[in-house]
């Protein structure tokens, strides 16, 4: 990894040749490869040459509400052919990691249908919380049909059950059209957090988890592993976290004045107008 004051420099043309140094790419999605339902210039020429270039790509969100099958439709959409092994979410590392601590939990949660079905497909026991109950695991995330019942249910789970606070991730907003934003997975796990006075345990981006869950399931070490995002708090942060290369494109949230102001450690590896430089 390198890590001088000039690779916060935008690079252009080819000037490093860098997928021959990966055995895996993973790409963060929205503001990489789409926004929204727009395809960004570019993204699918890139994801070929990863596959030309031999290297494993994966591709990874924070969204917890939507399945796997969903996004491998999704990348369908934009010719991008793939199968769910390869789409990891913060949903399917939390039912991961939970099913692999406690087998048959008992968990009460605010979420989607996505996550509710990941949790179920690892034998994880979605329970709404009775008064007197004891429960595993209280997990939240996004969740557009939100109400005060579920969380006064999630709340007498934590502090009454016993249940261990779960966030899928904490993303603050959720990007709506046209660079509007709405209220992300992080505000309902304020909610929770304020109700309860307890911090939770958070699996996805910036936490190390989804991208340790990749590396252990391709078999790479960090520094064999590009990680490819549009935000500097979640996917360059995760990625150094856990020891990869990082690639900031700017055709998401982030700006090069962002990069530019933005403490050296906190900064990416390379700096791309966008996946031409890929390669
Ligand atoms: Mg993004």
């Amino acid at each position: 990894m390198s890590g001088s004051p000039g690779d916060s420099q935008i690079e252009t043309g080819d000037p490093m040749g860098v997928l021959a140094r990966y055995k895996v790419v993973v790409f963060d999605m929205d503001g990489v490869l789409w926004t929204m339902n727009d395809p960004i210039h570019h993204s699918r020429e890139a994801v070929e040459r990863c596959h030309t270039a031999g290297a494993r790509v994966f591709y990874l969100t924070n969204n917890a509400s939507i399945s796997r099958e969903d996004y491998v439709h999704k990348l369908a959409r934009f010719g991008l052919i793939t199968d769910t092994s390869a789409v990891i979410t913060s949903a399917h590392t939390t039912a991961a990691i939970l099913s692999q601590e406690r087998p048959d939990a008992r968990v009460v949660m605010i979420g989607g249908p996505g996550l509710r079905q990941e949790l179920e497909t690892v034998g994880l026991r979605m329970v709404p919380y009775a008064e007197g109950d004891s429960v595993d695991y209280a997990v939240v995330g996004w969740d557009t049909d939100l109400s005060y019942q579920k969380l006064a249910q999630v709340h007498g789970a934590i502090v009454r059950g016993g249940a261990e606070f779960i966030a899928t991730n904490r993303d603050a907003t959720y990007p709506d059209a046209g660079g509007r934003t709405l209220p992300g997975g992080g505000s309902i796990v304020a909610a929770v957090a304020c109700s309860t006075g307890r911090e939770p345990r958070t699996i996805g981006k910036p936490e190390p988890h989804t991208l340790r869950y990749i590396l252990e399931v391709a078999g790479c070490a960090p520094h064999e592993c590009l990680m490819v995002g549009d935000r500097l708090d979640t996917d360059i942060a995760v990625g150094r976290r856990v020891g990869a290369d990082t690639a900031l494109v700017l055709t998401g949230v982030t700006t090069a004045a962002d990069v530019a102001a933005a403490d050296p450690t906190e900064r990416p590896d390379h700096v791309w107008e966008d996946l031409r430089d890929l390669r």
